[in-house]
């Protein structure tokens, strides 16, 4: 669980069914009688809603043939954006109308809340971690990332598990949620990812929490359920702004010299753990590209970074992505009291809008891939990752360049996501083939895509990247 890859699908279907549970007390409120079947209905349309936009698992592997690409464009794709979840609810509302049959105007009111509030708390939910989602495409094609929540972040798990369970007559509900949070603090426990002292913190929740649910009214669960889920997120948030700036003053006083530009970072916490963070830090300089690890202690006096660190170094989360590329840390950065650096990889600026103009693969890839990092793993071949994910081995973001031959798949494919990296990339227009040591030509000939514009917190992005590249020439740059 090194890679923060994405919300897990049951905290998705924790979600969903406390909406639907919202949706069943207001109708009770409205003094309509709630039906077993009516309530059957708003649980599923409220799970099967908030998982409905990872949909595009179904098209997004081996049916595009595009290796490793076609989950990497695809996945978090067209199913992921708001239009598709407004639509794709409505669709959902109308077979749980079918369903339910003619119970009313308020029944089905109900069932239109449920059906839309869960499709876009999916993208809600996906926003909040490191992978990013583009729920604005078409009008607006840039990439959101949260950088607050961990993939299978048990805080919700065991927030929304007891406000479920004592408000589910049904035998089905009443089996899976315990075998559920039993399972996550088995995890939590057992899989030594979360650290000693939060894990017990976990356990004195998961122990009493369900008792002070079990005193609760039906509503009350429900509020307290939601309330408690979204107080979890927002000191995540807030921990990650606290983690963000003290990374990026760290670096830019460290590596800056006045000429290095923090250009992005990339934050996971800790399951759990809102005092330790790993970061990815992606900078330039006049000459040079460069993604540095790091892990961070945001409240160094309650979680001190000698604690995170020590966890750390037993490799129990967070492990160092860079360190198999790169293994040692750039002496350009100094640590601090709150920040300690590891790994540092770095190529020269020209070689990524270099890559990307004369392979497919690489302009492809752009499209998705936030922390690209190369290397030559054969006379013939690179690898390509996004260093999110891990590189190398267990890495899914791995993408083998070939460094010639003709390109493999219909460029059609690519979708009109605005490239994470085009502050690298606005180089490309610049340069010439000649002057990146390319010696030949390049056959880039469309219009540019992408847009400038304001990303995550204010952070301004370049222009685009050439749209199509077909036939490469071979590139013989640095690997
Ligand atoms: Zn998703």
């Amino acid at each position: 669980m090194s890679a923060n890859a994405g919300v897990d699908n049951v905290t998705h279907g924790l979600a969903g069914l406390l909406v639907a549970d919202a949706a069943g007390h207001w109708l009770e409120h409205r003094k309509v009688p709630v039906t077993p079947r009516i309530r059957r209905a708003l649980s599923v349309l409220g799970i099967v809603a908030a998982e409905f936009p990872d949909s595009d698992l179904v098209y997004s592997g081996p049916v595009l043939d595009m290796g490793p690409l076609g989950y990497l464009l695809h996945h978090r794709g067209h199913t992921h954006t708001i239009v598709w979840a407004v639509a794709s609810a409505l669709l959902l509302w109308w077979v749980a109308r079918r369903w339910v049959g003619g119970s009313g105007r308020l029944v089905s009111r109900a069932l239109l809340v449920v059906a839309l509030v869960g499709t876009l708390s999916h993208l809600l939910l996906d926003f909040t971690n490191s992978y990013g989602v583009h729920p604005f495409w078409p009008f607006d094609g840039r990439w959101y990332y949260g950088d607050a929540v961990f993939i299978v972040e048990p805080w919700l798990w065991l927030v929304a598990i007891p406000a479920l369970f004592w408000n589910r007559p049904s035998s089905v509900g009443k089996v899976l949620l315990p075998l559920f949070y039993l399972l996550i603090l088995a995890a939590v426990w057992f899989l030594g990812q979360v650290a000693r002292d939060v894990a017990v913190v976990l356990l004195v929740f998961a122990a009493t929490w369900p008792l002070v649910q079990r005193m609760l009214g039906g509503v009350q669960r429900t509020a307290s359920g939601m309330l408690t889920w979204g107080l979890v997120t927002a000191l995540f948030f807030v921990a990650s702004s606290r983690a963000e700036a003290t990374v990026r003053a760290a670096a830019s006083s460290a590596a800056g010299v006045g000429a290095s530009q923090v250009l992005d970072v990339v934050l996971n916490p800790g399951p759990g753990d809102w005092g330790c963070w790993s970061a990815l830090v992606m900078s330039r300089d006049s000459e040079r590209y460069r993604v540095t690890s790091a892990f961070v202690a945001p409240f160094g006096a309650v979680r001190s970074l000698e604690v995170c660190s020590a966890r750390y170094q037993q490799g129990r989360i967070g492990s160092d992505v860079l360190a198999g590329l790169a293994g040692r840390a750039d002496p350009l950065f100094v640590p601090t009291a709150s920040v300690v650096w590891r790994s540092s990889w770095s190529a020269p600026l020209a070689d990524l809008p270099t890559l990307a103009r004369v392979r497919c693969e690489v302009h492809a890839a752009l499209y998705f891939m936030r922390t690209p990092v190369w290397q030559r793993v054969s006379p013939a071949q690179l690898l390509l990752s996004d260093a999110r994910f891990g590189i190398g081995g267990s890495g899914f973001s791995d993408v083998v360049v070939p460094t010639n031959g003709v390109c493999s798949f219909p460029n059609g494919w690519i979708p009109g996501w605005v490239p994470p990296r085009t502050d690298l990339l606005d180089a490309s227009l610049r340069g010439d083939s000649a002057a990146l040591g390319l010696g030949g030509t390049t056959t880039s000939n469309s219009p540019t895509v992408g847009s400038s514009g304001r990303g995550r917190r204010g952070r301004r992005q370049g222009t685009g990247i050439p749209r199509a590249v077909v036939r490469a020439p071979v590139w013989s740059g640095p690997a």
